[in-house]
């Protein structure tokens, strides 16, 4: 079973990514995946795109070289009452939203409590989808906890492919990644793999996140990049 959807991918509108939506679609295409989510940055992140790119991402077709392609937003949480940097009537004209948390916007000075009242705000917000990358040892949070307000919530878990890599700048994302995946399994909250690709070559790249998944013995049903009609459901505006 191949995944069929990558939800994270940023353009060239983030300021720290370098490519375009066309290049990202292709490279979707030709990694086999049939739907792709543009989430660029949100405006208090340096470099993020102001509230009218969102706004005006009705240009964007629906379908490109084949590919559905969603519009949505990784947005900001700014504060521990879960305050985001994009309004809701912006929010509302996409097909979804991430949000999480980024150190130019969110210290990491916070403490558990803090970050827990942040996504637990986040959580209850009926605008967001996702909750992007709950996996940086610099937020500590209670994973347990978090899963099962996810799932209270309809709010989809995000498996990182960035997190995971050997490379990567968040501290302990694998581990940090696992012991999220073990509290959905638990609560029976839903998972999306994504790459939060900032250059078109990781586009659709999430063998990680899949392998560790497989790994986990994580059930199928529970992650969307394999559920066609639940992807169109609640994406499919
Ligand atoms: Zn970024
Ligand atoms: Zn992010």
């Amino acid at each position: 079973m191949k995944p069929i959807i990558d939800l994270h991918v940023h353009t060239i509108s983030s300021g720290h990514a370098y490519s375009t939506i066309l290049e990202n679609v292709i490279a979707a295409k030709e990694a086999g995946l049939k739907y792709v989510g543009i989430s660029d940055h949100t405006s208090k992140m340096p470099g993020g795109a102001h509230q009218y790119h969102f706004d005006n991402m009705i240009v964007v077709p629906k379908v490109i070289e084949g590919v559905r392609v969603f519009r949505g937003a990784e947005i900001n949480i700014m504060d521990e009452f879960g305050t985001l940097d994009l309004k809701d009537t912006s929010i509302k004209r996409l097909d979804y939203a991430i949000a999480s948390l980024h150190g130019p916007c969110y210290s990491h000075s916070h403490t558990l409590n803090q970050n827990m009242n942040a996504y637990k705000a986040v959580c209850n917000n009926p605008l967001i989808d996702i909750i992007g990358h709950p996996d940086d040892g610099r937020y500590p949070i209670n994973r347990d906890e978090l899963a099962k307000i996810a799932k209270e919530t309809n709010t989809i878990i995000e498996v990182n492919c960035s997190s995971i890599k050997p490379a990567s700048y968040r501290l302990n994302g694998l581990e940090n990644t696992k012991e999220m995946i073990e509290a959905c399994k638990k609560y029976g909250t839903l998972i999306v793999v994504n790459s939060d690709a900032h250059h078109a070559v990781d586009v659709g790249k999430l063998d990680l996140g899949i392998s560790l998944l497989k790994e986990l013995d994580f059930p199928k049903e529970l992650t969307l990049n394999f559920n066609e009609d639940l992807i169109l459901k609640l994406f499919d505006k």
